[in-house]
Formats: structure tokens, C-alpha cells, sequence
């Protein structure tokens, strides 16, 4: 959408160490959803010259910083790290400015960074390889990781922060270099990353920012020979182009994709604990989270009695600009991701679902001016529907009944995606037939699909992921290859 509104900061590409204009000349506005008359920032709309000088920067840049030690790279990743820390409260309005979610989840977020980024810190000092006996009692063989060279890196804008930082801060600390396209609904915020990386005298070209297009500069980086890994999270139709391309011209690549992220209440559940963390994992950040949860399957002996508590709490979420105090609920990040949310409710409601409560657009007062949906539960919901099926990326829970526990995983498991699922039990037999038959990536007991811990692998099964792993012990994985040395002595 554009806006003019001419005192709106100016943002530009990193390229090489330096700030600078789209050689396109051509800008974006990046505006708040929460009131589409402040604009949060003008930013580049970059073309294909801008990544060439951003590829041929980090080429060059890859020579020396391949050559560091690791703990050197880690040196100067603590550095960011604390300049992060030090801009949290700035960095954190930024994103709530720019994509909706409330203060103090943004604030969470961007806590999260910081710890990202000190772990892959630590990752500098940690082992990249192993020796194994050779055959030749006097031979010495052994592995050693070996950066990938220039990594593509292209992120969504549902977590500008934490996902730019789980895939920015590996892919250097294993001495690669970086080209980073960010979501252009969160520019800015990427911006002040790039800041802080500069303030903390990163070597140039060692990471370089393009704001642009998906279909330009994404498509770019996943066509560009320049380019030896890409690094993608965001939606399964763009990720399918991007491996499509990647595999055409031999790179590596590495896809997190959508989600439909089942919660199992079985009737012997703590009923306030599952009430509280399906609407925790379905409405935070207005259900834009991969990990959110979107079916709600219940035994039918407790059904009645868990929907009613949920519509009871869901009722009473207040929502609004998520830099209030008061607010818990923002709204959908964009004027299209909203119309998205609000043609599924429609699509649920023709298909034969049974709207709860919500279902609107709120345009009350103030809330005119953004892009708010209520908090909307369904219920009779089949698996050939629509909200069944497909990712809404909103607030918006299907609530399914189920006969039995056999039954309530197979209708988890009825899904393209497998990314999470929870179970609400105190039934250890339970716990143990769901682990076993669950497919899903993370698969949780007591708490809700949403969220994850950095120090753990992360990522989803079927067409949730390219069946590869990011974060924890992982990341080593995707960002470097393996080398395997053999000495004859
Ligand atoms: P998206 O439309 O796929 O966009 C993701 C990124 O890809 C953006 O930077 C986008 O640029 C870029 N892009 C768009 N078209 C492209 C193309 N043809 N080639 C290369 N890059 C292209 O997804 P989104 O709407 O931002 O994010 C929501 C999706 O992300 C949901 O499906 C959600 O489940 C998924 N997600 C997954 C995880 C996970 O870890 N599994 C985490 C968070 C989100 P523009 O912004 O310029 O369009
Ligand atoms: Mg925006």
C-alpha cells in the first residue's frame, strides 16, 4: 500500500559495509497495521543489481571471514548481541509498529535475539568435527565442518526478529557470509537489525541486507550461482519455488513452511490448563505463528464442558493497538492477511461450520483505521472442510469432537502439515500412544504447540519442512558440509 506521509525515516539496503540506495531508485512504504495512516518507515524496493553488488560483496567478504577462528566470529557476535540488548525497547516498538503483535510479546522476541545470538556465540568455541580410526594403523583420518561459502537468507514477518537471528547467526559463525532478504512488512525492523551488526564492526560484505521484493530479490537469491545455501521460512507455495530452483542449479537449501497444529484434549484433562493454552496458542500474536494452534480435538465426554469454558475466556480477550497495555490481542500484520482470515470464516460458514463466537472485522472507533479480526471459534468442523485443512494464519480455532483417543490422532494426524501437536492428559498410556503415533516435529504434553526453546531442533514433518532441522544442535547441519580428511602417515 502506498502512503505519503513525508517525515517517515528512510531506510536503505547493507551492502558491503555501506548504506545504501536501491539502484531501482524505487521505495515501499512499510505501514502499521494497527493504523494505516502511520507509516513506521520508506524503504527500498531493490532490484537485481542491488543483489549482484550484495553476492559479489559477500563473495569477496567469504575469503577472509571463512579464515577466522571461530571464537574470533564469536567475539564479535556477543557484540551484537549487547548492542541488541542495549536498543531492545526501541527495536521491540519497531516491530510492534510494524506488524501488530503487543509490546510485551515483541519485547519477548527480541529478548529471544539477544540469546540467539550468544548462543551461536558459544557455538564458535564448540567442536565442528570428529576423528575416526583409519585402517592404517600409522594413517590419521578425521572430519572437519566447512562453511557452505554465501548464504541466501529470506525470512518472513511474522517473527522479524528471532527467525532472521536463528538462521543470521549460524550461517556466520560457521564462517559463511550472508545475503539477507527480509519480509517487506517488517523492513524496518530488519533495518535496525542490520544496525546492529554494523555498530559492532562486523567485516563488510561480511552480512548484506537487500529490501525488496519476494518475486525479484527472493526468486533472485534462489536462481543466483553466486548463492551456495538458501535458508527459507514462510509459506509451502513460495518454498516450493524456491527448492525448484535451488535444485535446478545444485545448492543447498533448507525450507520451514505452514503448519495446522492440532491440541488433543483427552477427558482426563486439567481442564483450566487445556483451556488456557489452546487460547494462549491460538489467538497470541493473532494466530500468525507456525506453531500456532488451529484444530482443537476433544473427547466427547468433555467436550461440552471444555467449549464452554474456552468461548467464556475467549470472550474476554481485549483487543486492540498492541502498544497498549491493555491490549493482549494486535491485529492481522497486514490489510491482506486480514482478507485471508476473513475469506476462511466466510468459507467456514458456506461449508457448514457452526460459528461460535467472532467472525468480524472490528472498525469500532479507532480500530477503523487497522486491520483487526475477533477472536473466532467453530465448531462441528469436518476434515473436508476448508478450516480443517488448510493454514488460516489467523485467530481462528476449529473445534473437532472425537469418539476416542484413536480417533482424535488419526484426525491430528489427518493433515498435509506436521510442524506441532500437544496432548492434554494426566494419562501416562495417553502420553505414550500419542509420542508413538503423532507425526509431527514437536510433539508436546501439557503445554501448547506454540513456541519453542533455542537450544533444541526445531522444524516439522511433511510439508511442514524440507525434512531438515534449524536451531540447538541442528543449525551445524544445514550450514556447513563435511569434509573428511585422510592422512597417510
Ligand atoms: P511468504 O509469503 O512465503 O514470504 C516469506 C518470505 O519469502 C518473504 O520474505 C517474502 O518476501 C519471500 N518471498 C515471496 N515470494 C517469493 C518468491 N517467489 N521467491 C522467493 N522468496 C519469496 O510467507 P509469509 O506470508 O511472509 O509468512 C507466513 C508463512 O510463513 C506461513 O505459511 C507460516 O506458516 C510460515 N512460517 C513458518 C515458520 C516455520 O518455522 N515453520 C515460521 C514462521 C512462519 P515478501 O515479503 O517481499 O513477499
Ligand atoms: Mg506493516
Amino acid at each position: 500500500m502506498t502512503v505519503t506521509q513525508t517525515t517517515a525515516p528512510v531506510y536503505r539496503n547493507y551492502i558491503n559495509g555501506e548504506w545504501k540506495e536501491s539502484a531501482t531508485g524505487n521505495t515501499i512504504s512499510s505501514i502499521n497495521p494497527a493504523n494505516r495512516h502511520d507509516v513506521v518507515g520508506i524503504v527500498p524496493n531493490s532490484g537485481k543489481e542491488d543483489l549482484d553488488a550484495a553476492v559479489a560483496a559477500a563473495t569477496a567478504a567469504a575469503k577472509t571471514w571463512s579464515k577466522m577462528s571461530g571464537p574470533a566470529r564469536g567475539q564479535l557476535l556477543y557484540k551484537v548481541a549487547n548492542i541488541l540488548e542495549s536498543r531492545l525497547d526501541e527495536i521491540a516498538e519497531t516491530m510492534t509498529r510494524e506488524m501488530g503483535k503487543t509490546l510485551p510479546e515483541a519485547k519477548g522476541e527480541t529478548a529471544r535475539g539477544v540469546a540467539l545470538l550468544r548462543y551461536y556465540a558459544g557455538e564458535g568455541s564448540r567442536k565442528i568435527g570428529d576423528v575416526i580410526p583409519a585402517t592404517d594403523a600409522a594413517g590419521f583420518m578425521f572430519t572437519v565442518r566447512v562453511p557452505l561459502g554465501v548464504v541466501g537468507v529470506i525470512t518472513p514477518w511474522n517473527f522479524p526478529v528471532a527467525i532472521p537471528m536463528w538462521k543470521i547467526a549460524p550461517a556466520l559463525i560457521y564462517g559463511n557470509t550472508v545475503v539477507w532478504k527480509p519480509a517487506t512488512e517488517t523492513a524496518v525492523t530488519a533495518a535496525k537489525l542490520a544496525e546492529c551488526f554494523h555498530e559492532a564492526g562486523l567485516p563488510a560484505g561480511v552480512l548484506n541486507l537487500i529490501i525488496g521484493s519476494g518475486s525479484v530479490v527472493g526468486q533472485g537469491i534462489a536462481e543466483h550461482p553466486g548463492i551456495h545455501g538458501i535458508t527459507f521460512t514462510g509459506s509451502n507455495g513460495v518454498g516450493k519455488r524456491i527448492s525448484q530452483a535451488a535444485l535446478a542449479r545444485g545448492a543447498k537449501y533448507q525450507l520451514e513452511m505452514g503448519g495446522k497444529n492440532p491440541v488433543i484434549v483427552a477427558k482426563d484433562a486439567d481442564l483450566e490448563l487445556a483451556v488456557n493454552a489452546t487460547i494462549s496458542g491460538a489467538f497470541r500474536s493473532t494466530g500468525q505463528k507456525c506453531t500456532a494452534t488451529s484444530r482443537v480435538i476433544v473427547e466427547k465426554e468433555i467436550y461440552p464442558a471444555f467449549k464452554e469454558k474456552l468461548l467464556e475466556k475467549t470472550r474476554e480477550l481485549k483487543i486492540g493497538d498492541g502498544m497498549e497495555a491493555s491490549t493482549w490481542l494486535g491485529p492481522c500484520a497486514s490489510e491482506s492477511q486480514m482478507e485471508t482470515v476473513l475469506s476462511y470464516i466466510r468459507k467456514g460458514q458456506e461449508e457448514g461450520a457452526r460459528l461460535l463466537c467472532g467472525g468480524r472485522r472490528l472498525q469500532e472507533g479507532k480500530l477503523a483505521d487497522g486491520f483487526f479480526v475477533e477472536p473466532t471459534v467453530f465448531e462441528n468442523v469436518t476434515p473436508d472442510m476448508a478450516i480443517f485443512r488448510e493454514e488460516i494464519f489467523g485467530p481462528v480455532i476449529a473445534l473437532v469432537q472425537a469418539e476416542n483417543l484413536e480417533e482424535a490422532i488419526r484426525l491430528a494426524n489427518d493433515s498435509v502439515y506436521g510442524l506441532s501437536a500437544s496432548i492434554f492428559t494426566r494419562d501416562i498410556g495417553n502420553v505414550l500412544t500419542f509420542f508413538r503415533d503423532m507425526d509431527a516435529g514437536l510433539v508436546r504434553v501439557n503445554e501448547e504447540t506454540a513456541g519453542v526453546e533455542l537450544q533444541a531442533p526445531f522444524g516439522g514433518m511433511k510439508q511442514s519442512s524440507s525434512h531438515s532441522r534449524e536451531q540447538g544442535t541442528a543449525a551445524i547441519e544445514f550450514y556447513t558440509a563435511v569434509k573428511t580428511v585422510y592422512i597417510k602417515g
